[in-house]
């Protein structure tokens, strides 16, 4: 049976008596690749940070692994690259490894992790982002691309039962951009469960299974092949901006005759 790892019940949230997000119902199971878009201002990194227990919820509940985010504690499952501006402070002086073994700091408390493996963690992290020659660089010498590799790195060198990654392509390069997306695919493959933020609609629908489109409310959420053959979201955003968001266009022409 697929285990639900996020998943919410008429959740809403306020910041101050604003409502951000409104009335969301969903489930992310095991194995999911969830790509959520929407708008600037929408409640995306507020969802997130709901969904991490820094926020509780105003109304409704949010489960992750079935627990009560802020009763959750097997931290080491999960792995969280925040939007890149709210993490660094570049004169911090730490080194690329130091930065990258911080993501195993939950299996280190809980002694369940040697150091050769620990070493051979963060080997296998820094090579599948490429940074390798980097490791005995500080961290605030490195250019914004570089440092967002560091991160990434971290994120993913405790091999998470979920990752979930808020905005991580932004600085990065077209090469550097596509090798983590066949890292992502990768990790998905062998069930790590992804959630993605993103704002590049148009593209990543090339690599997540499900869409999840917010603006306050849940507007769609299912599968990229439900998306584009809904008749609901093609009133909602044209049926030309489906078309670019759908990104299965070979299976789902027929339906484009509609
Ligand atoms: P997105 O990630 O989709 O751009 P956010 O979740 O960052 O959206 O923001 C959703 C709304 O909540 C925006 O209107 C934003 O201005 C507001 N907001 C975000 N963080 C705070 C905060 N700490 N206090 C008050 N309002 C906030």
């Amino acid at each position: 049976m697929r285990v639900d790892v996020v998943s919410s019940e008429n959740l809403s949230f306020q910041y101050n008596h604003s409502e951000v997000l409104s009335d969301i119902t969903f489930r992310i199971s095991e194995g999911d690749y969830v790509a959520i878009a929407g708008p600037n201002g929408s409640g995306k990194t507020t969802l997130i940070k709901v969904v991490l227990g820094f926020y509780r919820p105003s109304k409704g509940g949010i489960f992750l692994f079935g627990e009560r985010p802020h009763l959750f504690k097997d931290w080491q499952k999960i792995g969280y690259l925040p939007q890149k501006s709210s993490t660094l402070n570049p004169h911090f002086p730490v080194t690329v490894w130091e930065v990258v073994s911080m993501g195993l700091l939950s299996r280190k408390k809980g002694g369940d992790i040697s150091r050769a493996d620990e070493n051979e963690a963060i080997e296998k992290a820094l090579e599948y982002m490429d940074i390798k020659d980097l490791k005995k660089r500080l961290l605030g010498e490195l250019s914004g691309g570089q440092q967002q590799r560091v991160l990434i790195a971290r994120a993913i060198v405790g091999e998470p039962e979920l990752l979930i990654l808020d905005e991580p392509t932004t600085a990065l390069d077209p090469d550097t951009r596509d090798r983590f997306f066949n890292v992502l695919s990768e990790m998905n493959s062998k069930k790590t469960t992804v959630i993605i933020v993103t704002h590049d609609v148009g593209t990543i629908g090339k690599y997540a299974s499900k869409l999840f489109y917010l603006d306050k409310k849940m507007v769609f959420y299912g599968s990229f092949e439900a998306f584009c053959v809904s008749r609901e979201m093609a009133d909602y955003f044209g049926e030309y901006s489906q078309h670019v968001i759908c990104h299965r266009h070979d299976t789902a022409k027929p339906s484009f005759t509609l």
